[in-house]
């Protein structure tokens, strides 16, 4: 079989870049999905520095690639060293998904859609009319913020531990067509949680389980309210897990990984992605 085209015989590389990349969900759970369609795809994680980036870009053009995701801290450098950005990608700044089209990258963003659909695991209708507050001001929550407009819904607060960045986001949504964006200092932050339908942690405070490191005071938050804490970790984040005892709605931020991994398997592979194989993954990894 020495005569085959190299694709052939090879497994077609979808890559992972960032830095680090070690503690990541996304091979297990890509890798289980190419498996439960029998595709000649694996999926490896490579850790990035930012200096190789570039470099590591043109690796993407190779005919045994077909795609790569992008996580911290490339989502938004990698933007410009592609060839085409999707609309939302292009709006948003940042890229989470590249497919390889014959050497033609395209960048995706496929976190906005993500959001909107681990939204309705817990809101079916989304996110339509609600007051929302949005607790961070950096690239997620540009996507998370796109993704409440694109929902249609009702005032936005966004809370920043620094004020410039949570304007600067406004000023964003304004463009995207929204009259109804506010920038909140995290010292008034209390005064508005309360009021909000729906609460949103776009941070990256959660990580560690620590109780120090939650993003808001979980005794402003009462019953009614809807949580979504975009950050993930094997076990629920502390916020998570201490709205639930106040018997507020809460998820964290693996059904959104999901949602945004299943697009991005769609792109990539023509397939619909085995959500039950790749949800199972997640959860085996969350014990
Ligand atoms: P980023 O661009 O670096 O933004 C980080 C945000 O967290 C900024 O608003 C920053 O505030 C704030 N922050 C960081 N440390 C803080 C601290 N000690 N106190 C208060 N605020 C702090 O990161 P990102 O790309 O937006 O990602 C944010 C989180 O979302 C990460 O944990 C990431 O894993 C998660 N995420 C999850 C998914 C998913 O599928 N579930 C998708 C994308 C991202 P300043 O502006 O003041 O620096």
């Amino acid at each position: 079989m020495l005569d085959q085209h190299p694709a052939e015989h090879h497994a077609l590389r979808v890559w992972l870049y960032g830095h680090p990349v070690d503690h990541s969900l996304s091979p297990g759970m890509h890798n289980a999905a190419f498996a439960e369609h029998q595709l000649p795809f694996e999926y490896v994680a490579r850790d990035v520095p930012v200096e190789l980036l570039a470099e590591a870009v043109g690796d993407l053009r190779s005919s045994l690639v077909r795609g790569a995701n992008i996580t911290l801290p490339h989502k938004q450098a990698v933007a410009p060293l592609l060839d085409e950005l999707t609309a939302e990608a292009e709006k948003i700044g940042a890229v989470n998904t590249v497919v390889n089209e014959k050497g033609h990258l395209i960048g995706h963003n496929t976190d906005v859609a993500g959001f909107r659909q681990a939204l309705r695991s817990v809101v079916p209708s989304g996110a339509k009319g609600l007051s929302c507050l949005v607790v961070g001001a950096g690239g997620a929550a540009r996507a998370v913020v796109a993704a409440l407009l694109e929902d249609d819904s009702g005032r936005i607060r966004i809370v920043n531990r620094t004020m410039e960045h949570a304007r600067l986001l406004c000023d964003s949504a304004s463009r995207w067509g929204s009259a109804h964006c506010t920038p909140v200092p995290f010292s008034e932050a209390e005064e508005w949680v309360g009021q909000a339908d729906l609460v949103v942690n776009a941070t990256s405070l959660g990580l560690s389980g620590s109780v120090k490191d939650l993003p808001l005071r979980v005794d402003t938050l009462h019953g009614g309210q809807v949580l979504v804490d975009i950050v993930y970790r094997s076990s629920l984040t502390p916020l998570v897990e201490l709205a639930r005892t106040k018997g507020i709605v809460a998820i964290d931020g693996k059904e959104m990984l999901l949602q945004q991994a299943a697009l991005s398997y769609e792109m990539w592979t023509g397939r619909r992605a085995p959500l039950d194989v790749m949800r199972e993954k997640i959860d085996n990894r969350a014990r």
